[in-house]
C-alpha cells in the first residue's frame, strides 16, 4: 500500500493532491524550482526537494531529478498532477522501472491516446463515433482534397500529436487547403516535432463535452457523467459545469457507454476524460482523451460525491473500484470558473508579480482550489492560473447566484485577474439561459467589455466641471471662442488629463 506521495507538480493541482493524501494518512513529498522556493505546495508538503532552475525543461520536466527525489524520500509512488509529465508514456514507464507507482494510466493507454490518429482507428474499432474524417495522415493535397470533396467543407486540418489547439486550421474553401495543410504541418512540426496531420469535418455551432471516467486494474470501467466545457477563449476552457444544460437523460446514457468503451479499448486504468464534440441535434463525435486528472475535476466530484484523488490512489494500489456504475448520480449543479493573472482588458496579457491582498469567497456551497498567499510572488514561468472557484447548488440558477456571490467578495489585489471577467460571462443572457456552444465568446462580445467603474465615472466628471471652469476663465479673457476652437480646446484638456474617451 502506498504510503508516501511525491507530487511532480506545483500551484493549486499539487496542493490537491496533497489534502487527500492526507485524509488517507498518506506522507506527501513536493518538488520545487528556484523560483517556487516560499510556493505554497513547499510549504503544505511534509518534505521537498528542490528539482532545478525555474524553465520547466529544467526542473518539473527533468524525469531524471524527479525519480531522484523519489528514491531520496523514500516515496512510493508518484503523482504527476496535470501538464508537465502527467501524460508522458516514457515517464511511466521509468516510474516502473524505478520500481515507483506511477498514479496514472499505463504507458500503453497514454501512448495510444496521445496519438490522435491512432486514437481514432482506435475508437472506430471499438465502435465509439469520431468526426467524419481520414484515418491515416495526409500526405498530399491530391488526397486531402480527395476527403474533402467527400465530407464536404469546412473542415479542420489537424496535427495527431496536437494538443493546446496547436497545429489546427480551418479550412473553408478548396483554395485554402494547400496553405492550411503546410501550415498546420509546420506549427505541428515545431511543437510536437511530427508533421503528421489529419483532416476532420468542421462541426458548425459545437459544444465540447466531456464524460469522467474511472478504470481499476481489473477490468471495471465506469463513468461519473459529463461536463460541459464549451465556454473557451482561443480553445482554452473558461468556465465549465455539470450537467450540461443541453443534455437529455438518454444521450447522457448512451455518451456514457461510449466513454466507457472508449476507455476499454486501451484497458484503461485510472482517472482519464473522454472529450466529446456536439452538435446541435445532439449527434456526439469523440475528440480525443486525456489521460490524467482535469482541471476541471472538481465540478464532478461536487456533483457525483467522489474524492477522484482518492480513487487514483486506490486504483494506483491494485484496489477495485468503490463504486459501480448504479451506484452513482448526479446530485444538484456545480460551475467552476479558472482564475489567472491576467489582464482581461489588456488582451489577457499575463499579469505576473506581487500578490499584496486576497479576500477569499467564503461559505455555503464554495470550494476554492488555490495556492497563492499575501506576499506570493506570482512567476512568469509557469502557467499563470492562481486559483478554482467552484460553486454548488440545488439548481442551475442558484449555482449562477452563489459564484455571482462568491467573485462579488473574491477580491485580488498586486496583479490583474480575470475576475471582473468572469464577473461579466455571468451576466450574459445566453449564459444565464444555457444556449450557449464554443463561439460563446466571439458572439458575446459586446457583453464581456469592460463596464465603466463608478469611480472611473466621477474623475470624468471631475474633468468636464474643471473644464466648464477654464471654459469661462478663458472667456472672461479672451472674446467668445468659436464652435470649433471650443471643441479643439476640450479635445486638448481631455488629452491632457488623460480620462477622456470618445
Ligand atoms: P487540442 O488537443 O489541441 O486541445 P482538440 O481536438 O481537443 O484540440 O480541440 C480543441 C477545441 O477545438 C474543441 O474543444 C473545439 O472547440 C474545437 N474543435 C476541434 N475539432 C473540431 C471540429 N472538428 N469541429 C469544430 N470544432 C472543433
Amino acid at each position: 500500500m502506498i504510503k508516501k506521495v511525491l507530487v511532480a507538480n506545483r500551484g493549486e493541482i499539487a496542493i490537491r493532491v496533497m489534502r487527500s493524501c492526507r485524509e488517507m494518512g498518506i506522507e506527501t513529498v513536493a518538488v520545487y524550482s528556484d523560483v517556487d522556493r516560499k510556493s505554497m505546495h513547499v510549504r503544505y508538503a511534509d518534505e521537498a526537494y528542490h528539482i532545478g532552475p525555474a524553465p520547466s525543461a529544467e526542473s518539473y520536466l527533468r524525469m531524471d531529478r524527479i525519480i531522484e527525489a523519489a528514491k531520496k524520500s523514500g516515496a512510493d509512488a508518484i503523482h504527476p498532477g496535470y501538464g508537465f509529465l502527467s501524460e508522458n508514456a516514457t515517464f511511466s514507464a521509468l516510474c516502473e522501472k524505478e520500481g515507483i507507482i506511477f498514479i496514472g494510466p499505463s504507458p500503453h493507454a497514454i501512448e495510444t491516446m496521445g496519438d490522435k490518429i491512432t486514437a481514432r482507428k482506435t475508437m472506430i474499432a471499438a465502435g465509439v463515433p469520431v468526426v467524419p474524417g481520414t484515418t491515416e495522415p495526409v500526405r498530399d493535397i491530391k488526397t486531402a482534397l480527395e476527403v474533402i470533396r467527400k465530407i464536404g467543407l469546412p473542415v479542420m486540418i489537424k496535427a495527431s500529436a496536437g494538443g493546446g489547439g496547436k497545429g489546427m486550421r480551418l479550412v473553408k474553401n478548396e483554395e485554402d487547403v494547400v496553405n492550411a495543410v503546410s501550415a498546420a504541418r509546420s506549427e505541428a512540426k515545431a511543437a510536437f516535432g511530427d508533421d503528421a496531420v489529419y483532416i476532420e469535418k468542421y462541426i458548425s455551432s459545437p459544444h465540447h463535452i466531456e464524460f469522467q471516467v474511472l478504470g481499476d486494474k481489473h477490468g471495471n470501467i465506469i463513468h461519473l457523467f459529463e461536463r460541459e466545457c464549451s465556454v473557451q477563449r482561443r480553445h482554452q476552457k473558461v468556465v465549465e459545469e455539470t450537467p450540461s444544460p443541453i443534455m437529455t437523460p438518454e444521450v447522457r446514457a448512451k455518451m456514457g457507454e461510449a466513454a466507457v468503451a472508449a476507455a476499454r479499448a486501451v484497458n484503461y486504468y485510472g482517472a482519464g476524460t473522454i472529450e466529446f464534440i456536439v452538435d446541435d441535434n445532439l449527434n456526439y463525435y469523440f475528440l480525443e482523451m486525456n489521460t490524467r486528472l482535469q482541471v476541471e475535476h472538481p465540478i464532478t466530484e461536487r456533483v457525483v460525491g467522489v474524492d477522484l484523488v482518492k480513487q487514483q490512489i486506490n486504483i494506483a494500489n491494485g484496489l477495485p473500484l468503490s463504486y459501480k456504475q448504479e451506484d452513482l448520480r448526479q446530485h444538484g449543479h456545480a460551475i467552476e470558473v479558472r482564475i489567472y493573472a491576467e489582464d482581461p482588458d489588456n488582451n489577457f496579457m499575463p499579469s505576473p508579480g506581487l500578490i499584496k491582498h486576497i479576500t477569499h469567497p467564503l461559505g455555503f456551497g464554495v470550494r476554492h482550489d488555490g495556492y497563492a498567499y499575501e506576499g506570493y510572488e506570482i512567476p512568469m514561468y509557469y502557467d499563470p492560473m492562481i486559483s478554482k472557484l467552484i460553486v454548488w447548488a440545488e439548481t442551475r440558477r442558484e449555482a449562477i447566484a452563489r459564484l455571482k456571490r462568491a467573485l462579488f467578495v473574491y477580491k485580488i489585489t498586486g496583479v490583474k485577474t480575470s475576475i471582473p471577467y468572469l464577473r461579466r460571462i455571468l451576466d450574459v443572457p445566453a449564459f444565464i439561459e444555457g444556449r450557449y456552444n464554443t463561439h460563446f465568446i466571439e458572439e458575446n462580445q459586446e457583453y464581456l467589455q469592460p463596464k465603466r467603474t463608478c469611480s472611473e465615472r466621477a474623475v470624468d466628471i471631475a474633468a468636464i466641471t474643471a473644464f466648464v471652469d477654464y471654459i469661462n476663465k478663458l472667456e472672461r479673457l479672451q472674446p467668445p471662442a468659436t464652435e470649433k476652437q471650443l471643441a479643439n480646446n476640450w479635445k486638448d484638456f481631455g488629452r491632457k488629463r488623460g480620462v477622456l474617451r470618445f
